[in-house]
C-alpha cells in the first residue's frame, strides 16, 4: 500500500517550538512528528511512502536519509513539488507518481489509526476517496461534514458557520483513502487548493462520491503550540494508545428521550429537543473519562410517518451541538426506525415490521458494541425505562435506571437495575467511581 504525506507546510503558528526545523520534524515527545507518522505506517502493512516537501525541503530528504538508514520495510521518496500549491494541489501536481489507490495523510497529524480496517471500508463502499471523520468538542468552530444514512457524505459545512445552526458533530481529521482514477480529471483545478474546502466539495458536486469512515481512533494535529501540549500529554498518558481500534473499549449506552432529554410526548421537531440539566456535562465527563458513547434509541415516529430521516438527522444534529456546547460529544447514534403495530395514519408500512434492533431487544447495543469494539463487561447502559434495562441485560452490559423521563414507571418488563440514580449525572458519577476503584485495584 502506498501513502503520500503532505510536508510542504511552514508551521508558522508553531514557530517558536521549532527554531530551525519545518514543522515535520519537530519534535513530539522527543521523536520527530514526522518519523512516528512513517513507523505508524510500516506497522500499519504500507509499504511505500511518498513524501510532498516545499518549505525547508532539504532538511526533511536529509532526514529521511537518515531515517533509511536505520530501518527498513519501506521505500521512501520525497517529491518537491516547487511552490506551495494546497493540500490538494500538491497532490494532483504529483498524480503520475501514485498508484491507483493511495492513502493520504498531513504531515502535521499524530494518528494511531487501524490503516487496514479503514482501506477495507473504503473498498467496500466502492468511494471515489474516504474521509477519515470524529466528533470533536468544539463543532461550532469546525469544518463540518455531513452524512446520509449509507455513510456518504451528502454536504459540507465549512465554519463560520450561521448563528443558531443545527449540524452534525462530524469533522474531517484530514486523513484519506483516494482513487487515483477518480483525481485524474481535476489535474487542472485551480491553486492553491484544499481538500477540505475545494476539492471534496467540488468533487461532491460533480456527483463523485465520497464515503465518510467514523471512528474513535486517535488523530489530531498539532500545528500550534497548545495543540502540540495536549498531543504529548496525550502520549505521556497512555491516551492514544488507548484508543488504538484493537483495543477493548469501555463504552457507555445512552437512552435519549428521558434520558439525555426533557421527555415532551415524542421528539419530532429540533426545536422539541431540550437536555436535561447537567446530561452535557456528564457525557462530557465521560468523554474526558475515555469512555466511548453512543446513544441507542427507539423512534417509532418514523415508523409511523410522523418524522422523515431528514427530520430525524435535523434533531440529532441539534442535540450533537447542545452537547457541543458543553464540549461534549457522542460517538455514534443508533435508532431503531421500526414499530410493530400497524394500524396508525400516515405510517411506513416498510418500518412496520417486528425487528431485533427495537428495545428491549439488544440489537442496538450490539451493533454499537462491535463497531467500537466494546469491553462489554466494562460498558453500561443508561436509560429511564425497563426497555433500556432489559436490552441491557440481554446485551451483557450493566443497566443504570434513571429517575428523569419514565423514571422506570412504565413497568412493562421484569429486568432490576444494577443501579438507580436521579439522573444522568449522577448516573456518570456512579460509572466514575466505580471504574477508578476498579483501576486501582487492577
Ligand atoms: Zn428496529
Amino acid at each position: 500500500m502506498q501513502a503520500v504525506i503532505l510536508a510542504g507546510g511552514k508551521g508558522t503558528r508553531l514557530a517558536e517550538r521549532l527554531g530551525p526545523l519545518p514543522k515535520p520534524l519537530v519534535g513530539v515527545c522527543g521523536v520527530p512528528l514526522l518519523e512516528r507518522q512513517l513507523l505508524q505506517l510500516r506497522a500499519n502493512g504500507v509499504t511505500e511512502v511518498v513524501i510532498l516537501v516545499n518549505h525547508a525541503a532539504d532538511r526533511i530528504e536529509r532526514f529521511v536519509e537518515g531515517f533509511l538508514v536505520t530501518h527498513d520495510g519501506l521505500s521512501v521518496t520525497t517529491v518537491d513539488d516547487g511552490a506551495p500549491r494546497g493540500t490538494s494541489g500538491a497532490l494532483l501536481s504529483v498524480l503520475d507518481r501514485l498508484q491507483e489507490r493511495f492513502l493520504v495523510v498531513y504531515g502535521d497529524t499524530l494518528f494511531e489509526i487501524d490503516v487496514a480496517r479503514f482501506g477495507d471500508a473504503h473498498r467496500r463502499s466502492g468511494a471515489d476517496a474516504t474521509l477519515f471523520l470524529h466528533p470533536n468538542d468544539h463543532p461550532h468552530d469546525s469544518d463540518l461534514v455531513e452524512t446520509g444514512e449509507d455513510g456518504f457524505v451528502i454536504r459540507f459545512h465549512p465554519k463560520p458557520h450561521p448563528e443558531g445552526a443545527a449540524l452534525p458533530n462530524l469533522v474531517n481529521a484530514a486523513f484519506y483513502m483516494v482513487e487515483r482514477a477518480a483525481l485524474l480529471r481535476w489535474r487542472d483545478f485551480p491553486e492553491p487548493s484544499d481538500f477540505g474546502r475545494d476539492l471534496f466539495p467540488a468533487m461532491l458536486a460533480a456527483g463523485q462520491r465520497l464515503f465518510g469512515y467514523n471512528s474513535f481512533e486517535y488523530i489530531k494535529d498539532l500545528g500550534t503550540p497548545a495543540r502540540l501540549d495536549k498531543v504529548e500529554d496525550h502520549l505521556r498518558r497512555g491516551v492514544v494508545a488507548r484508543a488504538a481500534r484493537g483495543r477493548r473499549q469501555r463504552c457507555v449506552f445512552l437512552d435519549r428521550d428521558g434520558t439525555l432529554n426533557r421527555p415532551r410526548g415524542h421528539v419530532a421537531r429540533p426545536e422539541d429537543l431540550v437536555l436535561i440539566p447537567g446530561a452535557a456535562e456528564a457525557v462530557r465527563r465521560l468523554n474526558e473519562a475515555e469512555f466511548r458513547v453512543a446513544l441507542v434509541t427507539n423512534q417509532p415516529v418514523l415508523a409511523r410517518g410522523e418524522c422523515t430521516e431528514e427530520g430525524m438527522r435535523a434533531i440529532h444534529a441539534r442535540l450533537d451541538m447542545e452537547l457541543g456546547r458543553a464540549g461534549a460529544w457522542l460517538d455514534r447514534a443508533y435508532l431503531c426506525p421500526h414499530h410493530p403495530d400497524a394500524g396508525f395514519p400516515g405510517e411506513v408500512p416498510a418500518l412496520k415490521v417486528a425487528c431485533t434492533c427495537r428495545k428491549p431487544e439488544p440489537g442496538l447495543i450490539l451493533r454499537a458494541a462491535e463497531e467500537l469494539n466494546a469491553d462489554l463487561a466494562r460498558s453500561w447502559m443508561i436509560g429511564d425505562t425497563t426497555s433500556d434495562m432489559l436490552a441491557a441485560r440481554r446485551a451483557g452490559v450493566r443497566g443504570i435506571l434513571v429517575r428523569t423521563g419514565e423514571g422506570g414507571r412504565d413497568g412493562r418488563y421484569e429486568a432490576p437495575p444494577e443501579h438507580v440514580a436521579d439522573d444522568l449525572a449522577a448516573a456518570v458519577g456512579l460509572i466514575l467511581a466505580q471504574d477508578v476503584r476498579r483501576e486501582s485495584a487492577a
